[in-house]
């Protein structure tokens, strides 16, 4: 029988990276046959053997970081630095999760809190068995990462679907692992479109799925594990606001500011993209900004955009902002295909598209407002709620617009620092999902709780 396949392709020059096979139902099936047989082998291994292997598997994707840095360079299009730090940042995750498995997981005694019965107990989290991961292609080695490596320390086999536009990245990820651990498929990679994590979600086998991508395919991918009651972690997009009050340092916000928005060329589900400045330092922080804007160029500081399609949306919310609000720097010329040239725009309404939806592009919006109240009022009016950040020298009033900030990680005085963390949980509410990858909640993620009590 012929393999159908299918091309991954350079975003920035549109050659041909390499070709994977469309996995269908049948290849999803068998892999995830597989998977079951291997996690029952990896959870026998025990939470110490799991821990050396997985640093193992460490230390081969270090050895392998400059060719992996490459694939993602070429998958991607974004510069062979930026790769570079996001699999350094992937690979401080894949410690995190192995060093801390057994200490968060373990059994425990627990106090029964009960007075008058003579009662023992234990809790412990024990393995799910198969995990689903799909991924995006935005950071293909960091995103997923961060729900495999917290799974696989858990004591789970994994069967990984990449995204269609990085599909080599996650074949050699899988590729590594059997380096680290050749005897069983705890980590498999099936590659193709849609249809193929569609076949991963419904396949009563796996018995949690970890999704990153869009709301709206998140939305799928649910119905679709609701057949088997599969309960699913759902981080999806964002619209990351970024408030800067009276007190903030104003040059640090600027270097934030600037970061947040156009690094990765603006693909980042906690990118920068609605700013909001109070009256009392608008003008200072514009000038600031736009100094740092006018020094970066696409194609020099940052890549193409990954995904064709894209750059409809991004020239639509441009579009749109120029009309309505006012240019500061870019604007309707700004796209230029596969290319997007930074874009600020001020005093865009905020119904407007491009403050509503996610644009996934190096723009953002700009508006002054009264005081901080008013920001976050603004701030808290979308329907995502990933990622934000506010900008104060008063850290008390910063704790306190961050804990109201709606939102599920809130940075004060930087941008997506949350991210590279790996003791914090990461995840988001509203249209930006649920459930929690990353530190002690995201190795729970992937482990069921296992109560036991024990009449004395
Ligand atoms: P996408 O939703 O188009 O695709 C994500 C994955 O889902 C891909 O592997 C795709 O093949 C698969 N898929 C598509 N249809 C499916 C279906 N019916 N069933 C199962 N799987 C299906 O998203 P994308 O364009 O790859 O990624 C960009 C989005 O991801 C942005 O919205 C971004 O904000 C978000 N994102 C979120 C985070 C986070 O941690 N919150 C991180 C990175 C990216």
């Amino acid at each position: 029988m012929t393999t159908v396949t299918f091309d991954s392709l350079n975003p920035a020059t549109g050659e041909i990276v390499g070709s994977h096979p469309k996995h269908g139902p049948d290849a999803v099936r068998q892999a995830v046959g597989r998977a079951e047989e291997a996690a029952g082998w990896w959870a026998a291994l025990g939470a110490g053997e799991r821990r050396r292997r997985l640093l193992d598997y460490k230390a081969v994707i270090t050895q392998h970081l400059r060719e992996l840095a490459e694939l993602v360079h070429e998958e991607n299009g974004k510069p062979v630095g930026d790769a570079t730090l996001e699999i350094v940042l992937a690979i401080t995750h894949l410690d995190w999760a192995a060093r801390n498995a057994q200490k968060v997981l373990g059994r425990r005694r627990v106090n029964p809190g009960m007075i008058g019965l003579n009662l023992a107990a234990t809790l412990e989290y024990l393995p799910l068995g198969v995990v689903g991961v799909i991924g995006p292609w935005n950071y293909p080695v960091f995103t997923p990462m961060g729900s495999i490596a917290y799974a696989l320390a858990a004591g789970n086999a994994v069967v990984f679907k990449p995204s269609e536009l990085t599909p080599g990245i996650g074949v050699r990820l899988a590729e590594l692992f059997a380096e680290a651990v050749p005897e069983q498929p705890v980590l498999q990679t099936v590659t193709g479109l849609g249809e193929t994590g569609a076949a991963l979600a419904a396949d009563p086998r796996v018995r949690k799925v970890a999704f990153t991508g869009s709301t709206a395919t998140a939305k799928r991918v649910m119905a679709a594990c609701a057949e088997n009651l599969t309960p699913i972690v759902a981080e999806c997009g964002g619209k990351d606001a970024f408030i800067v009050d009276a007190d903030a340092d104003i040059g640090k916000a600027a270097d934030a500011c600037l970061w947040g928005a156009m690094s990765n060329a603006g693909q980042t589900c906690v990118g920068v993209e609605r700013v909001y400045v109070v009256d009392a330092v608008y003008e200072p922080f514009m000038r600031e900004l736009s100094d740092r804007v006018a020094k970066v160029k696409a194609g020099e500081d940052y890549g193409p955009i990954t995904m064709p399609g894209q750059l409809d949306i991004i020239k639509r919310h441009i579009d749109d902002a120029a009309k309505a609000g006012k240019v500061v720097a870019g604007g309707t010329g700004s796209v230029r295909a596969p290319y997007v040239e930074p874009v600020i725009v001020e005093d865009v309404p905020e119904e407007s598209p491009a403050v509503r939806e996610e644009t996934f592009g190096p723009t953002i919006t700009v508006r002054r407002t009264r005081d901080a109240q008013e920001a976050l009022e603004l701030a808290n009016a979308s329907v995502y709620g990933l990622g934000g950040t506010v900008f104060s020298r008063n850290t008390r009033r910063a704790m306190e617009l961050a804990r109201m900030m709606r939102s599920g990680m809130t940075a004060i005085n930087s941008v997506i620092s949350f991210a590279g963390v790996p003791a914090l949980p990461f995840g988001g509410m509203g249209d930006s999902g649920f459930g929690r990858i990353h530190g002690a909640d995201g190795l729970r993620e992937f482990a069921r709780p296992k109560a036991i009590s024990r009449q004395r």
